[in-house]
């Protein structure tokens, strides 16, 4: 069994790898982060990771990995399918997205809680997390929407770039790198990712309303959702976020 110290890397290894995080975590948090493509749940997530302890899990950061060769083995004939629904912006289908999150289910145990960045994306999916999380007696503590009006998404999202290493997250103007093009934590190169050019976005952002948004109803109905503003610098959005996490954890929110 291999251990990483960045917990990200872990959950893209697959299942024989273990985390561990940097961060003494005073206790787990056990976060969804829901919104549309571009709001800023990696970047938020990455801060939260950082601070709270937690790991972050991302299923789209799999996928990707997948599509560039750095899983744990060969894509399976169900994975290499995958990667084609990602590259033109659609969802990958549910099973194959359910059993990659299941092969790695041990990462909701992990000490820090966890934080789910881009899954559950469809009822299905939420449906699944559910029942696992009874069987296994973890509780979530909150369902973090993030909001924020299209055009700024698509503004964001045009401008995004992700180093191929480390899957830091930048933005052209609102974040950029110290060196054009280099990532300022591991020196890798920032890319564009392929389904953040402009046809893609188009069939993301009605993939997200059709499928996705719904995810919505079901965990405020649950008593689960806490929305928070996707605006401001990620530092702010950051503090929103702890302040309202802070808040639903005192007794009497
Ligand atoms: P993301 O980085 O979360 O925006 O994900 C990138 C792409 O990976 C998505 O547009 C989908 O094609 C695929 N993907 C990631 N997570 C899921 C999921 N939970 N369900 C279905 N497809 C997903």
């Amino acid at each position: 069994m291999t251990s990483f110290p960045n917990s990200r890397a872990a959950w893209l290894r697959g299942p024989s790898a273990e985390c561990s995080s940097d961060v003494e975590p005073d206790r787990p948090w056990r976060l969804i982060l829901l919104g549309a493509p571009g709001v800023g749940k990696g970047t938020q997530a990455d801060l939260l990771r950082d601070r709270l302890g937690a790991c972050h899990l991302s299923t789209g950061d799999v996928f990707r990995a997948a599509a560039s060769g750095h899983g744990e083995c060969a894509p399976s004939p169900a994975m290499t399918a995958a990667l084609d629904f990602m590259r033109r912006g659609d969802l990958v289908p549910d099973t194959t997205v359910w059993e990659m999150v299941r092969e790695r289910s041990r990462c909701l145990r992990c000490r820090g809680g966890f934080i789910l960045d881009g899954f559950p994306r469809t009822l299905m999916q939420a449906e699944s997390l559910k029942q696992l999380m009874e069987t296994e007696k973890l509780v979530l503590d909150a369902v973090v929407n993030y909001e924020l009006p299209l055009a700024e998404i698509v503004e964001r999202l045009s401008g995004r770039r992700t180093c191929e290493k480390c899957k830091a997250v930048y933005h052209v103007t609102r974040q950029p790198s110290q060196a054009a093009g280099i990532c300022d934590r591991c020196g890798g190169a920032l890319i564009q990712r392929e389904d953040d050019r402009p046809e893609s976005v188009m069939v993301r952002m009605q993939t997200y309303e059709r499928s996705t948004a719904p995810l919505i109803d079901f965990y405020r109905d649950l008593g689960m959702l806490l929305p928070v503003a996707a605006t401001g610098t990620p530092e702010e959005i950051y503090m929103h976020t702890v302040k309202a996490l802070l808040k639903r954890a005192s007794p009497g929110h």
